[in-house]
């Protein structure tokens, strides 16, 4: 039992190790089952709740959105978020110009951008 606890939290880390992007509890349960078959998405969404309590692993929260997860202490990063496929790309850098829109006065702490539009793939696809 303690054996097959042990890996199935190794297949959803590995998982979330190899993506690309911030994914979806049924994307992280569809890749697992790669690694173990039988995983469900009980199993799926307890395994995260405790990735999630040890700071594994941290979620990505667009608004009016269930969220998506993905490995802690990554450097900082924004997504770009398909309209036509819905999926989410990690994109590299930050524009630091963000900081101009801050008002007199004011001491910006944090930020989060979403840029949104249509994947490369679904732009052919038109
Ligand atoms: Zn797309
Ligand atoms: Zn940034």
């Amino acid at each position: 039992m303690a054996e097959r606890r042990t890996r199935q939290k190794i297949a959803v880390l590995t998982v979330l190790d190899e993506a690309q992007a911030p994914l979806s509890p049924a994307q992280i349960q569809t890749r697992a089952q790669h690694y173990v078959p039988t995983i469900g998405q009980a199993t799926v969404y307890r395994i995260l709740k405790s990735l999630l309590e040890r700071e594994a692993i941290s979620t990505v929260q667009l608004p009016g959105e269930s969220p998506l997860y993905e490995m802690a202490g990554k450097r900082h990063h924004h997504f770009f978020r398909c309209r036509g496929c819905e999926q989410m790309y990690e994109v590299v850098g930050c524009d630091t110009l963000l900081k101009r829109l801050v008002p007199p006065g004011f001491a910006l702490e944090a930020h989060e951008v979403y840029l949104l539009g249509l994947c490369a793939e679904c732009r052919r696809r038109q």
